[in-house]
């Protein structure tokens, strides 16, 4: 197949993780672009229930070698606690690569992001405090720190004092906490560095060099289209793009080589954290589903967060599909909505009295409203299918609808949270 791009066309915990560790099985190659550690992205396989933050999906699999790209928010810290977490519950240790151009999440992004939503109190954006914004802001401020200046004191000294300078009045000033030295942070950053010099390399050469010799790509987005800074919920949005045009990017691989773009979404809606969701449902309604969803609830892999839920969005999904620009969808989840009479479906937006199919800027999105149809359920367990065919034809008849609805083709049902539960049409 080339290289494919795994990427969200909702609000992310769309099910990336499941398929991208479901597709990795016949991979060389698994790639995280953008993000950090804010994503949490569950996997079930034969080692047990894993929630991934910054590891790729492929780290179950021997075969697999497993790439940070350029692209990615290193969190060095919470790299090494999550691999030896996978040490430590009998996972083989996986075949590691970091992008000596990846930047690194510092001490004070992770501060600053933690001080600023304390500082917006109730107007907080709902940030996972992992430093991301932040991060990102220094990266384009060009402050930020590449993980091979880590390899070179005199510069990373420099570096981090140049940024310190503006980093130094800010904590005193507007958030009043005590100041920081280059000195301690980079004596903090040592050890770090030490632990990941065996990962670090050249990543652009080894795609180079994969793509030469023909080798299975997955590029593994984070979030969703909808999070995009660009084409998101802005200001509700990520820091970086998760999306499948950002992978050449960030993984750095020619966009032209990137062949299957896999835009995942839930056959409901979920949401974490502030922002405008068009199709929220609410009370007993929202209660049931999200204690029904997911492997165990629909609760953030990496916060805990309840996630807020929804009916499905054809006018936010056939947008975030565009937006990824998809080859095919995965409809994942599934099996979740086995216990409903009648399913809504949100088909378009009612926009100040006016009914509309497509995705309002954000100026105008709050105002919108669902215009909701319903279908009828099919109240049956579906987690062992695997075929197309042999699904309940109430559920057939879901999927086709919402496959003419969003106007791309729906080649991959995911009908548990297990690697295996998977039907490809
Ligand atoms: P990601 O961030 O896109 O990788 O998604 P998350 O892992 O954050 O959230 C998806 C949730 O749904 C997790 O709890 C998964 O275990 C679960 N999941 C994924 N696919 C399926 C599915 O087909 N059925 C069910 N019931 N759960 C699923
Ligand atoms: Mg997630």
């Amino acid at each position: 197949m080339g290289v494919t791009a795994i990427v969200g066309a909702n609000w992310g915990d769309e099910g990336k993780g499941k398929i991208t560790d479901h597709l990795a099985v016949t991979s060389d190659f698994v790639c995280r672009f953008q993000g950090g550690k804010n994503a949490g992205h569950t996997i079930i396989n034969d080692y047990g229930k894993f929630a991934l933050h910054l590891l790729p999906s492929g780290v179950f699999l021997q075969n697999v070698i497993n790439v940070l790209g350029p692209g990615v928010a290193l969190d060095i810290q919470a790299f090494v606690k999550e691999r030896n977490e996978l040490l430590s519950r009998g996972v083989p240790d996986p075949q590691i690569r970091i992008s000596d151009r990846a930047q690194v999440v510092l001490p004070y992004h992770i501060l600053f992001d933690l001080y600023e939503e304390e500082r917006l109190g109730k107007r907080q954006f709902g940030s996972t405090k992992s430093g991301i914004a932040p991060f990102y802001s220094d990266k384009y401020r060009k402050i930020g720190i590449q993980v091979a200046d880590l390899y070179d004191e005199k510069r990373l000294i420099e570096r981090l004092e140049f940024a310190l300078e503006s980093k130094n009045i800010l904590l005193s000033a507007l958030y009043k906490k005590d100041t920081m030295t280059a000195e301690a942070i980079a004596s903090e950053l040592k050890p770090l560095a030490d632990i990941i010099k065996p990962y670090v390399c050249d990543t652009l050469d080894l795609f180079y060099q994969a793509l030469k010799d023909d080798k299975e790509i997955l590029l593994e987005g984070q979030l969703g289209a909808l999070r995009d800074p660009d084409y998101g919920i802005y200001p509700f949005s990520t820091s970086s793009s998760p999306t499948a045009g950002f992978a050449s990017v960030g993984a750095g691989i020619p966009p032209y080589k990137i062949n299957r773009i896999i835009a995942v979404t839930k056959a409901y809606s979920t949401c974490v954290g502030a922002g405008p969701f068009v199709s929220e449902i609410f009370d007993n309604e929202a209660h049931e589903l999200r204690e029904r969803g997911g492997d165990s609830g629909e609760y953030g892999a990496t916060t805990g967060r309840p996630r807020r839920i929804g009916w499905f969005d054809v006018v936010a999904t056939r947008y975030g599909c565009k937006v990824q620009g998809a080859t095919e969808v995965e409809l994942s989840l599934l099996d979740v909505l086995g216990y409903l009479d009648e399913i809504p479906i949100c088909t378009h937006y009612d926009l100040d009295g006016e009914r509309i199919d497509f995705f309002p800027v954000s100026a105008k999105i709050d105002r919108a409203k669902p215009v909701l149809k319903n279908f009828p359920g099919w109240k049956t367990k579906i987690s062992h299918i695997r075929n197309f065919t042999d699904l309940p034809d109430n559920a057939k008849k879901y999927v086709d609808a919402i496959e003419e609805l969003i106007e791309f083709p729906i080649k991959w049902i995911s009908v548990g949270p297990r690697r295996e539960e998977m039907i490809n049409r």
